[in-house]
C-alpha cells in the first residue's frame, strides 16, 4: 500500500468551484507531500473549458470522473443550485464505489467537499475518513450559512420583505434583498437544500475557507470563536500556473495588451456563468464606447432572462459578437478588444496594462484581482455576488458601484457606465480605490509568505491529517 497520506476532494463541477479546489490540491502536494484524488460528480458531459482544465492538471493529482447522474425527473426550470446539490447527492452510490477502490490502495485520510457536498460526509464516515469542507466563497457567506438555521426560525416572511437589515455575525448589516439568490425564495427546493446543508456544516471536522483576515476580519473572528468546527482561512488561493491557463485562443489579446499604456485597460468579465440581456449588452457596449477608455471584454451571447445562463456550460451557444450595436466593432477598433466566451483571466489581470476590472464579483475573480492589486467596478449578477459587491464597495472601498436605472427597465445605462469607467481609470476616486487595492495586495502577499497566517493555517490542517495517519 502507498504510505503517502491521501486526500479525496469532491468539488461540484462548475469552474468557479473546480478551480480553487484544484489549487488547494496542488498546495497539499507541493507544500505538504500529500497525494490527492479529485472525484468529480457530473450531470452532463464536461465542457471544453472543464476538459482542458482537467487535462492540464499536474501528474500528482489523480482524477475520477463519476458517471453523469440522471435528471430525467427534474423540471427544466429547476434552479442551478438545486441541480448542483442533487448532482452530489445522486452521485453517492458511485462515490462509494470510488472510495472502495481508493481505500484498497491508499492511506485515505480526509474527504474535502465544497459548499454543496455535505451529503457525501455519510460516505466518508462509513470508511472512517474525516469529513472537511473547502468553502470557495467568502467568510461572510460561511458565517451566514451557520446563521441561516437561526434566521429561518426568527423570520417568517421572505427575507427581501423583512424591513430591517440582517445582521450576519461579523459582517456589516445587509438587507434581505441583497442576500444570496438562493435564499430569495424560501418555498423553492434550492432554499430547502441550502438550509439542509447549512445544518450539516457543523458535522465537518474542519472548514477551509478561501479568505484572509485583512479581507474579512469580522466574519473570520466570529468563525474562529465557534468551538467547532475548526476554521482554516487559507486564502487568497487562485490559479497560479499561468503557463497552463484554460483555452488560450488569444495570444492576440496579449499582443494587443502589450501595446497599451500601463494601468490603462479595463478588463470586463462576468465569470464562468454571467450573461446579460441583449438590451443590457448594448448599454454596456455603448457605455464603454462613450467612456473613451481602453477595454478588453470577454463577451457572451445575451441571455433570455437568467443571469447565470452559461454557469454549467461556459461556452456561448452562438457568436456573441453578432449581438453588438451596429458599427460598434469598427468604431472601437484599436481601443477595445473583444474575446468571445472565455479568456485567460489571471494572465490578463497580471498584465501591466490592466488597470481595472469590471466584474460580477464572483469570489475567484475578486481574489484574482486582489492578488494583482487591480481595482474593481462591481456589477453583481447572481449567487452571493451582491453581498460581495457591498463588502468590496462599502466596507473595503476597493470597488466602485454602478447604479441601476429604475426608469430604464432597471438596466444600468450607458452614461452611468461611461462615467464610472472613466472615474476608475482616470478619476480621483479611481486613484483612491487603486491605492486601497494595492494595500490589500500587500496584505495578501504577507498572509501567503512563509510565516503568514494563511500558510500557517494550511500547515495546521495538513498536520492534523498527517497525525491521523500516524495515530
Ligand atoms: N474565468 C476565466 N476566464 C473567463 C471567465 C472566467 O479564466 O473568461 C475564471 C476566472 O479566472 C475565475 C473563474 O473562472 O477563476 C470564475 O470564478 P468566479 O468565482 O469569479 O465566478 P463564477 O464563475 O463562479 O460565477
Amino acid at each position: 500500500m502507498d504510505q503517502t497520506p491521501h486526500i479525496a476532494i469532491l468539488p461540484s463541477p462548475e469552474m468557479g468551484h473546480l478551480i480553487p479546489l484544484v489549487e488547494f490540491a496542488k498546495l497539499l502536494i507541493l507544500q505538504h507531500n500529500f497525494s490527492v484524488t479529485i472525484i468529480l460528480p457530473t450531470d452532463r458531459p464536461l465542457s471544453i473549458a472543464q476538459n482542458t482544465f482537467l487535462d492540464s492538471l499536474p501528474k500528482g493529482i489523480n482524477q475520477i470522473l463519476l458517471p453523469p447522474v440522471n435528471f430525467d425527473n427534474l423540471s427544466d426550470d429547476v434552479k442551478v443550485e438545486t441541480r448542483i446539490f442533487l448532482t452530489v447527492t445522486r452521485s453517492l452510490p458511485s462515490l462509494r464505489d470510488a472510495f472502495k477502490s481508493l481505500i484498497a490502495s491508499k492511506k485515505l485520510t480526509a474527504l474535502v467537499v465544497d459548499l454543496f457536498g455535505t451529503d457525501a460526509f455519510d460516505v466518508a464516515k462509513e470508511f472512517n475518513v474525516s469529513p472537511y469542507i473547502f468553502f470557495p466563497s467568502t467568510a461572510t457567506s460561511l458565517s451566514f450559512a451557520f446563521y441561516l438555521p437561526k434566521l429561518h426560525e426568527m423570520v417568517s416572511c421572505e427575507y427581501r420583505d423583512f424591513p430591517e437589515p440582517i445582521q450576519i455575525p461579523g459582517s456589516i448589516p445587509i438587507f434581505g434583498r441583497d442576500l444570496l439568490d438562493v435564499v430569495q425564495d424560501r418555498k423553492n427546493d434550492a432554499y430547502k437544500l441550502l438550509l439542509h446543508h447549512s445544518r450539516r456544516y457543523a458535522l465537518a471536522e474542519g472548514i477551509i475557507v478561501n479568505s484572509f483576515k485583512d479581507l474579512e476580519p469580522g466574519p473570520i473572528k466570529v468563525l474562529h470563536e465557534m468551538k467547532e468546527p475548526s476554521i482554516y482561512p487559507v486564502g487568497p488561493l487562485i490559479q497560479r500556473d499561468l503557463t497552463k491557463q484554460i483555452d488560450e485562443p488569444d495570444e492576440e489579446c496579449f499582443k494587443w495588451l502589450d501595446d497599451q499604456p500601463s494601468d490603462s485597460v479595463l478588463y470586463i468579465s462576468f465569470g464562468s456563468g454571467g450573461t446579460l440581456s441583449h438590451n443590457q449588452l448594448i448599454e454596456l457596449a455603448l457605455g464603454l464606447e462613450m467612456s473613451e477608455q481602453r477595454f478588453l471584454w470577454v463577451v457572451r451571447s445575451p441571455n433570455d432572462g437568467t443571469a447565470n445562463a452559461t454557469f454549467c456550460s461556459v461556452q456561448s451557444q452562438s457568436d456573441p459578437l453578432a449581438y453588438m450595436p451596429k458599427g460598434f466593432l469598427k468604431r472601437i477598433e484599436g481601443r477595445g478588444f473583444l474575446v468571445p466566451s472565455w479568456a485567460p483571466q489571471v494572465k490578463i489581470l497580471n498584465h501591466g496594462s490592466t488597470g481595472g476590472f469590471l466584474t460580477h464579483c464572483g469570489w475567484n475573480s475578486t481574489l484574482e484581482s486582489v492578488v494583482q492589486g487591480v481595482p474593481l467596478i462591481a456589477w453583481p449578477l447572481y449567487a452571493e455576488q451582491k453581498m460581495n459587491a457591498i463588502m468590496l464597495a462599502e466596507e473595503l472601498k476597493v470597488a466602485l458601484r454602478l447604479k441601476f436605472d429604475d426608469e430604464n427597465n432597471g438596466l444600468i445605462g450607458r452614461v452611468e457606465i461611461a462615467n464610472v469607467v472613466k472615474g476608475l481609470i482616470e478619476g480621483e476616486e479611481g486613484k483612491r480605490v487603486r491605492t486601497r487595492m494595492k494595500k490589500l495586495k500587500d496584505a495578501a502577499v504577507k498572509v501567503l509568505s512563509e510565516d503568514g497566517s494563511s500558510t500557517k493555517a494550511l500547515a495546521l490542517v495538513a498536520h492534523k491529517w498527517r497525525s491521523k495517519i500516524c495515530a
